[in-house]
């Protein structure tokens, strides 16, 4: 009878325990990380928690830093003004690195996860005007407009919004959505490996905000920064790549980020990526640390099988839907 009661004691102490700790929790999101319920204070880059931030490590000679409050993680940059042109210059899409070998190599692969997404998007929506952001030379957007959507697009980069617009015949505006001076609303948004690039996150979310018709979407695929992969790798993680990546966000950062501005996540998974060998060899040559060979191994690598497609290995990548509120702050 004794232990019975012993058992009983101990039992509800723990209860106890575990309950005041989920209550701390939830007094704690409430009390310390303010952003989250008013847009205007935020985190340096991002919600404005007022809080201290940590400092991760450095990549490339930028601090990477997380707030000890809501958890986004962002570095900043200095030179604003010549950022876009720096960072997206054709080396970018050409030249490999933290950017694509060839992007006009992945044309194929790219229209279909277009055709892929426009699929699991008719589940929630009929085919309307459409709004890609950093769309390149417009592949992902060709995805969609078969499948019946009306595109538009907006990139920084000349040589690609000149391909899109010429070879591709699609809509695009030359700059970044930082700086779009829009004319009309969309029923649907597309920020596909985007969000990280965003220089200025406030006035991006705001703008897809005033972008979106009421009840439209936003449709985003972003990389996950809790994700096994990234913790394994740490700052050897292939998005950890600053100056272009400049936020980075989980699960959790990126739902907060949203529903901050008025938008509830209505689905999310994993998108079937599928890359070519040379795009997936430069990411890893990229982030190996140098060894004797290390160049003639990757030339040759990427000589034998850099035209071979293989499906993106990595568990490290979302896709999220959000539908816009009326609940919506509009500016
Ligand atoms: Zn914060």
């Amino acid at each position: 009878m004794k232990e019975n009661i012993r058992f009983i004691n101990t039992f509800c102490l723990v209860y106890v325990i575990y309950i005041s700790t989920l209550f701390r929790r939830q007094l704690l999101s409430i009390r310390f990380c303010p952003g989250f319920k008013q847009y205007d204070m935020e985190c340096e880059s991002h919600l404005k928690c007022n809080a201290a931030e940590k400092t991760l490590f450095i990549v490339n000679g930028y601090t990477i830093k997380e707030c000890s409050q809501c958890g986004h993680r962002y570095t900043k940059i200095d030179d604003l003004k010549n950022h876009l042109i720096e960072v997206y210059s054709d080396e970018y899409f050409f030249e490999g690195k933290a950017g694509y070998p060839d992007y006009l190599a992945e044309k194929e692969l790219l229209i279909k996860a277009g055709n892929r997404y426009a699929k699991i998007i008719s589940n929630y929506m009929t085919p309307g005007k459409l709004l890609d952001v950093g769309c390149a030379a417009g592949f992902i957007m060709k995805g969609f407009e078969d499948k019946g959507w009306e595109c538009e697009g907006i990139e920084p980069n000349l040589t690609m919004v000149s391909y899109g617009r010429n070879v591709m015949n699609m809509n695009i505006f030359s700059g970044s959505l930082e700086e779009y001076k829009y004319t009309s609303k969309y029923d649907l948004i597309c920020l596909i490996e985007v969000i990280g690039h965003f220089y200025d996150l406030k006035k991006a979310t705001l703008n897809i905000l005033n972008l979106l018709n009421d009840d439209g979407y936003v449709l985003v695929e972003s990389w996950n920064m809790k994700s096994f992969a990234a913790k394994v790798l740490g700052k050897r993680w292939h998005e950890y790549s600053p100056p272009s990546v400049l936020n980075w966000f989980s699960d959790n950062t990126l739902t907060h980020l949203f529903e901050n501005i008025g938008l509830k996540m209505v689905a999310k998974g994993y998108p079937q990526k599928k890359i070519n060998m040379e795009h997936a060899l430069s990411l890893l040559e990229e982030k190996l640390p140098e060894f004797g060979f290390k160049k003639k191994l990757f030339k040759i690598t990427s000589a034998l099988a850099g035209r071979l497609t293989v499906i993106y290995p990595l568990h490290d990548l979302n896709w999220y839907l959000f539908k816009k509120t009326p609940s919506g702050i509009t500016a």
